[in-house]
């Protein structure tokens, strides 16, 4: 049984993450840990193998210090925060062969539409991303847009500059990738309607980390 530590348990996302967890047949629900349950993570990790962190943007990289600090692997959703910093502090913080792995999107679709937005660029190079979430997102534009946008480029194409982003109740994780050629666009859009949608990802995270080669990876794409 891997034993799994939520942090950010009483969100959104932790909440659904909770319910995953549970009804996973080898996975222990070991720990919330939450300001709205008065419960912090230092109170929960010592009996976690891993801490799923879905929090905020100023919360998820002291929570994932704290757990690489004291041996425990961290899958992180949390957007929003420097990854590059993230990873120099880890490297630091790192006790045992505790890893990281980090995803700004959980759900399978949303990885496709990255890779094929990357193959599409190679042949038609101007796009414009648009991201739309609901209206309790914090971060602007999106994780997801920010890492399409990189796999765009390195595919040799010309992302638009601003990235733009809808913040709309009704919404739940959508996205498009429009591109323009002569004479004609391709679009490239994903949704998620239910949160339920990031659980496959998450639950083969926290099933992958302890074997990952490096101790920080990035990017949903390395597990598959
Ligand atoms: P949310 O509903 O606001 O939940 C965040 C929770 O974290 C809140 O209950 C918050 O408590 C709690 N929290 C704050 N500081 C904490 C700390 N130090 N330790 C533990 N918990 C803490 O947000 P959400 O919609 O679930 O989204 C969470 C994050 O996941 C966001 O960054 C979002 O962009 C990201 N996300 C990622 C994916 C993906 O696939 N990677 C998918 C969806 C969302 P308080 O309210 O008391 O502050």
């Amino acid at each position: 049984m891997i034993r799994v530590v939520v942090s950010g348990a009483a969100g959104r996302m932790g909440e659904t993450v909770c319910e995953a967890v549970e009804a996973a047949e080898d996975m222990e629900l070991a720990g919330r840990a939450d300001p709205t349950l008065d419960a912090p993570l230092g109170d929960v990790l010592g009996s976690a193998d891993v801490v799923v962190d879905f929090t905020t943007p100023e919360a998820a990289p002291a929570n994932v210090r704290e757990s690489v600090a004291a041996g425990v692997h961290a899958v992180v959703g949390t957007t929003g925060f420097d990854l590059d910093a993230l990873r120099s502090e880890v490297e630091a913080a790192r006790a045992g062969d505790a890893n990281v792995f980090v995803a700004p999107n959980f759900a399978i679709g949303a990885v496709l539409m990255m890779q094929l937005s990357r193959q599409a660029a190679r042949h038609m190079t101007e796009c414009e991303i648009v991201e739309l979430h609901h209206e309790g997102k914090l971060d602007a534009p999106s994780g997801t847009a920010k890492r399409t946008a990189e796999l765009i480029r390195e595919g040799g194409g010309n992302v638009h500059e601003p990235i733009h982003a809808v913040r709309l109740p009704g919404l739940v994780a959508h996205q498009e990738v429009i591109f323009g050629g002569e004479g004609q666009t391709l679009t490239i859009r994903h949704d998620s309607t239910d949160r339920r949608s990031f659980m496959p990802g998450v639950l083969l995270a926290v099933r992958r980390v302890a074997d990952l080669p490096d101790p920080f990876t990035v990017g949903l794409e390395s597990l598959l």
